[in-house]
Formats: structure tokens, sequence, C-alpha cells
């Protein structure tokens, strides 16, 4: 970027992290940390006009950002430590850039991870966050290949919340209605389920976190695990204003809807109790909607089941770039 390129950095995302394991930060070619095992790495683009709407507040589109990173490495058992920001800006807004710095700063306080490098251009608004997380040494890490025959299917959260948002306008602030503001949060500030999925590592067997819509995402655990799956409609754990905005059709809706970002997991029946223990220790909501099975065709496939233990066939499969 033209005038302004290295004040801009300066100003906005130069920050000391003081963390002995940061050996050469933010400022040269490259940063250098310290690691002691095995690291998780994720990056993730925000395009506007496709992830957000550019007019969009800036801070809302940071921490959502960060967010969305940081629910990668819950979904890994990763704790998060570093990141990086690629920021393709297309005029350097003072205003923008300090909401933008501020929301960033925000959620990285809070989930206790850093920003060591980046790179900054002139463009269409772009975001891109890498993230780098810990992995216990105790363990190789959370992946999505661990699913068993008779694993219970187990989700945090609620579903659909995001998706439901995505019907109303995202760019106005916060603080209209109780009503629409719990969707609109959900939307831009989904929770990462990090200390939970890493309390949780030994006793979760597969996970993933819900960011194409569920029916799409327990497909890839599926598929990667060489088992099949059964979602019991009725039992998909709905919030009472996603109910009041889709009425009947909610639970067909919930189920293929995006951007939830909770985590979608196989847990063995012995380890439920424990899990739920440690889901209650962090009030965070945990529900069991289905069973892993044995694979009985000659791919792995996900059916859903309506309150008769019918299928039902569910047209569209979740999000698709392409
Ligand atoms: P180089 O010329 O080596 O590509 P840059 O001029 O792009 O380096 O960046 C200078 C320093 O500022 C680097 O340490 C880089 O990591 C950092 N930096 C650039 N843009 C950002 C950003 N958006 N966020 C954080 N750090 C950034
Ligand atoms: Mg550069």
């Amino acid at each position: 970027m033209s005038l302004g390129e290295f004040e801009l950095i300066s100003k906005y995302f130069l920050k000391a992290s003081g963390n002995p394991d940061l050996i050469v930060g933010n400022g040269d070619d490259a940063a250098i940390i310290h690691s002691r095992g095995n690291l998780a790495v994720a990056v993730d683009t925000l395009v506007a006009g496709v992830h957000f709407p550019e007019k969009a507040d800036a801070a809302l589109i940071a921490r959502r950002a960060l967010r969305v990173n940081l629910s990668d490495m819950a979904a890994m058992g990763a704790q998060p430590r570093w990141f990086t920001l690629s920021l393709t800006i297309p005029s350097p807004d003072p205003a923008w850039l300090e909401r933008f710095s501020r929301g960033l700063f925000v959620e990285a306080e809070q989930f206790n991870c850093h920003l060591i490098g980046g790179d900054t251009t002139k463009g269409p608004l772009n975001i891109a966050i890498q993230m780098l997380g810990e992995i216990a040494q105790d363990q190789p890490g959370l992946t999505r290949a661990g699913a068993s025959p008779g694993d219970l299917l187990v989700v945090t959260g609620t579903i659909g919340d995001a998706g439901a948002a995505l019907g109303q306008d995202l760019c106005r602030g916060l603080g209209q209605s109780s009503e629409t503001d719990y969707l609109f949060e959900r939307y831009w500030l989904p929770e990462p389920r990090v200390e939970f999925a890493f309390r949780c590592r030994h006793l979760i067997r597969a996970a993933l976190d819900i960011s194409d819509g569920l029916l799409a995402d327990a497909g890839h655990i599926c598929r990667q695990s060489g088992v099949d799956a059964r979602i019991h409609l009725d039992a998909l754990p709905l919030s009472r204003q996603v109910m009041d905005f889709w009425g009947a059709e909610s639970a067909l809706r919930a189920i293929t809807a995006g951007d939830d970002y909770e985590l979608c997991m196989a847990i063995s029946s012995e380890c439920w109790e424990d899990v739920q223990k440690i889901a209650r220790e962090l009030d965070i909501p945990i529900c069991i909607l289905g069973e892993f099975s044995e694979q009985a065709g000659r791919q792995p496939s996900v059916t859903v089941l309506d309150s008769h233990g019918q299928p039902v066939d569910v047209a569209s499969t979740g999000y698709n770039h392409f």
C-alpha cells in the first residue's frame, strides 16, 4: 500500500506481547516462536460481500474473523497461541482501522493468543487470519477420523441461530431489541468451544466445528471415519428465537444452516457422563442428536429421521462455495 503503510501497521497492529515464547515478534521479516510440541495450523479467509457485508461494523468483522479461527483450534483440541493477519483494504480509513484493530485485540486478549505478524495490501476488503495452536503433549490432536459405530453424535450449543441471522440486516448495530440481538450476536460472535474441547480431548473420538451446516459437517466425520450416522430431527437443540423465526420449518432449516461454529462430535457412551460433567462446569449446553453406525452402503452416509423414525429427504446439504 502506498503512503502510510508502515504508520498504519505500527499504529493499529503492532503490540508487544511480553510472551517469553515469542522470540522475534511483529516488525521483522518473520516472527520466531518457541514451540514445545505439535502445533495445529489453520487459516480462514473472509471476503467482503461473500462472508460478511462490506458495510458492517469493522469491530464485529474483526471479532468474527478471529473467532472462526479459534473455533478451528477448538475442533482440533488445540490451545490457541499465535495468529497472523493478512489484511486487504480498499483505502486506509483511520476510523475503520481503529474499530477493526480494537475488536481484534479484544478477542485476542480474551482468548489469550497473540498477533505476531501479517501483511497489509490495498484491494477489495478481505481478511485472512492464520492461527497456530498447541496440541497437548499427551495427545495427538482431535480429528474428524475417529468416530466408531455405536458412538453418540453430540453437539454443543444451539443450531441454526447464525443461519437465521442471515435473514436479517447484518449491518445494523447492536442494541435494537433483545430478540433480534440474540441471533445477530450468534452470527457475529460465535462461541469457540476452546476450553471445553481441550478439557474433553481424551473423551471425544472425533470432532469438527459446524461451518457448512450440521448435515454437511456430520457427513465429513462419516466420510473421514468410514461410518454412517443417524440424526433425529426432533432432538435438534433450537433456540426459542430460531423457532420464532422459522416456525414449523425450524429443524429442517437449522440442520442445513451454516456459520454456527458449534462442535459436532463422536463420543462413546462410556465417556458421555464425563463429557457432560465438564460441559456443566463450563456452563455449555450439549445434546445427543443421534448415533454413528457401521457403514451400510458403498459411501458413508447421514440419515435424518423424523419423529416417527422415518427418513427425511433433506434437499440441500449445506453451503458450497462452488
Ligand atoms: P515484508 O516487506 O517483509 O513483507 P511488511 O512490510 O509487509 O514486511 O511488514 C512489516 C512488518 O509488519 C512484518 O513484521 C509484518 O509481519 C508486520 N505486518 C504487516 N501487516 C500486518 C498486519 N496487518 N498485522 C500485523 N502485522 C503486520
Ligand atoms: Mg509485505
